[in-house]
């Protein structure tokens, strides 16, 4: 990751993909253009890579010229374009190829357009290495396009953030700041998970996922996840990683404006403990902390026998059941333990207590964070 000014950019593109897309720009353009000596433009500031890298790849003679144009104003495109410096040559009859770093909204080719207008060019084509098809608002033809982008903010390669990046070899993506609190709540069954996530989910307006209550929905509901899963439920097993985990990623989606999650019996497993790294990446984010509720077997195995006189779960209702739920926890899931203890991530909250001393100790570790 890196700053620049006031903020932080990820890595986007390679150096290596930004070279392999150059060299299938100039041959697609060669291809097209044959041994006529066309007329290369770079649109200043942002081309001067594109630019120079490309015409080192172009397999016979060209022309290089530059005009100057500013577009940007930190992160947003303006529609205020400004010609800064125009054309120096005669193009007339020539073959010209504009070649861009990024085409986003279309701002700045429309002041091309307008620019080429009486220059009688004989051709007159657009190369863009990057183009962000989300952001596009005009229609004139992009004869080339190198990588197609979302509609995110870069740097890198020509490209600045209010003057700065323009120097990175490889582009970067702006990391959207937007602090998250992210919980995975920890225990073994009948820990008081579900009770405490419902009390902090309104503290502090999380979204709280449960894949046990997620499972049992679909159940419900009688749905092909419900019936798969079921039948490890049933047992006290888990229901394996990938359904699991293609469960979790699409309750996150979701959610995808959330403040934050409350993770509620995920992850269970190591994979999905990576897989939910993985995806808290996606969201420029991270797992805030491990939170576990520690309880005894024996106090355990009481409560859920209680809670099963009313629940109305099988898994709660035997307590062979119950036991192999808890030895499954502490077989496959304790070791999870080790996995955020690595990142210090780890918290142990003493689960024995009434429920609001629990939710107590609970806020004091978040309010820590
Ligand atoms: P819970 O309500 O969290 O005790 O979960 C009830 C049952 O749902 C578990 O015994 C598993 O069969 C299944 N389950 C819930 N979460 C997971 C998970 N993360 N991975 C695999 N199975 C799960």
């Amino acid at each position: 990751m890196i700053k620049l000014h006031d903020k932080y950019f990820k890595p986007f593109i390679s150096a290596k993909e930004i070279d392999t897309a150059l060299e299938r720009l100039a041959h697609e353009i060669h291809n097209d253009i044959g041994y006529e000596i066309p007329v290369f433009v770079g649109v200043l500031n942002g081309s001067f890579m594109v630019v120079s890298d490309f015409v080192k790849k172009y397999p016979s003679p060209c022309e290089v010229t530059f005009i100057k144009l500013a577009s940007y104003e930190g992160v947003k495109s303006t529609e205020d374009i400004q010609r800064l410096i125009g054309l120096t040559q005669d193009l007339k009859g020539r073959t010209v190829v504009v070649l861009e770093d990024i085409i986003d909204t279309g701002n700045t080719l429309a002041e091309i357009h307008r620019i080429f207008k009486n220059e009688q060019v004989k051709a007159l084509k657009i190369a863009t290495l990057f183009y962000k098809p989300a952001a596009y608002k005009k229609d004139f033809k992009l004869h080339y396009v190198g990588i197609e982008i979302p509609n995110k903010f870069i740097v890198g390669f020509g490209l600045d953030y209010d003057g700065l990046g323009r120097n990175l070899p490889e582009v970067y993506q702006i990391k959207e700041t937007q602090h998250m609190t992210n919980l995975v709540l920890f225990g073994p069954p009948g820990a008081g998970k579900g009770t405490q996530a419902n009390f902090l989910k309104e503290k502090y307006n999380l979204i709280h996922i449960s894949t046990g209550d997620v499972f049992r929905f679909n159940i419900k509901n009688e749905t092909a996840l419900g019936m798969l899963a079921k039948s490890y439920m049933d047992k006290g097993e888990l229901v394996p990683d990938q359904v699991t985990i293609d469960m979790l990623n699409a309750e996150v989606e979701k959610n995808a404006d959330a403040n934050g999650f409350i993770f509620d019996g995920f992850p269970r497993t190591n994979a999905q403990a990576d897989a939910l790294d993985k995806l808290m990446d996606t969201k420029d984010s991270a797992i805030s902390a491990m939170i576990a509720l520690e309880v005894e077997d024996d106090i355990l195995v009481k409560r859920l026998l209680e809670r099963g006189k009313t629940s109305g779960r099988p898994d709660d209702a035997n307590e062979s059941v119950i036991r192999n739920r808890i030895k499954e926890y502490y077989k496959k899931t304790a070791v999870l333990k080790d996995y955020y203890s690595a990142q210090n991530k780890y918290f142990g909250v003493d689960g024995v207590g009434s429920i609001d001393e629990i939710t107590e100790r609970l806020s004091n570790v978040i309010d820590s964070l």
